[in-house]
């Protein structure tokens, strides 16, 4: 640690903190261990147990280009029960210094849009097209979406939520096959592969055009209702 540069060594402390902030959020003041808290469901446990066994069997993926620039790869995290599941685009430069999804300011501003609609981190799941992150934030090439595509359906099929939020034109066009605009597939229920999918904007659209904030406000209160429709 002495020989780090002082820069290196703020950067750990910022992601060290931004990393205990996202356990805080996720699992309240204190952490319980997963697989022995008697809160936590058996059904939770053996999803858990799934994703991590899943998680260790490519945790050295190089299926695609983007695994020869990553610093970590971004598998998901959250609730393993979670009804909710939340897919973004990519990883950027935060999560992939430090291996967690929406961790940087537009995971702030996500954390942000689910309290505004009664949910923490802690009640939702969230996940990536791709797990590791386009050089310089560019958006996945097809090839490397078609090569990590088979995780995030694997995933989904552990978590089996009762809907899902993507977020931004790259993951509702790859969710749905299809190359809408954005703004043509908000305001409906789609479903892929049976579980009700809603679209909205990514939080990083947000910080760039603080216009679509209104839209999204409505798409989340729509998804809230759907949510509160299907999980009883
Ligand atoms: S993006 Fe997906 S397919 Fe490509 S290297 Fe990373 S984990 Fe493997």
């Amino acid at each position: 640690m002495s020989d780090l540069p002082i820069e290196e060594i703020r950067k750990l402390f910022a992601f060290t903190r931004v990393y205990l902030d996202q356990q805080h959020e996720l699992f309240g003041p204190s952490l319980p261990d997963l697989m022995t808290s008697p809160e936590i469901s058996a059904e939770a446990r053996e999803k858990a147990r799934l994703l991590d066994e899943f998680q260790a069997s490519f945790s050295a993926c190089q299926n695609c280009k983007l695994g020869k620039t990553r610093k970590n790869l971004v598998f998901g995290s959250g609730n393993p029960n979670a009804k909710l599941l939340v897919i973004g685009e990519g990883p950027g430069a935060d999560e992939d210094e430090t291996g967690y999804p929406f961790v940087g300011r537009a995971g702030q501003l996500l954390t942000a849009i689910l309290k505004a609609i009664q949910f923490t981190r802690q009640d939702v799941y969230i996940a990536n097209i791709v797990k590791c992150r386009p050089p310089q934030n560019r958006k996945p090439e097809p090839d490397e979406v078609a090569e990590c595509m088979p995780y995030l359906k694997n995933q989904i099929r552990i978590i089996r939520p009762a809907i899902i939020l993507a977020l931004g034109a790259t993951a509702a066009n790859t969710l749905l096959n299809n190359t809408d605009s954005l703004g043509s597939m908000r305001g409906k229920i789609h479903t892929f592969e049976g579980t009700p999918l809603i679209v909205t904007y990514h939080p990083a659209a947000l910080l760039r055009n603080p216009n679509y904030k209104p839209d999204t406000w409505q798409d989340v209160q729509f998804l809230r209702k759907q949510y509160d429709l299907l999980v009883r």
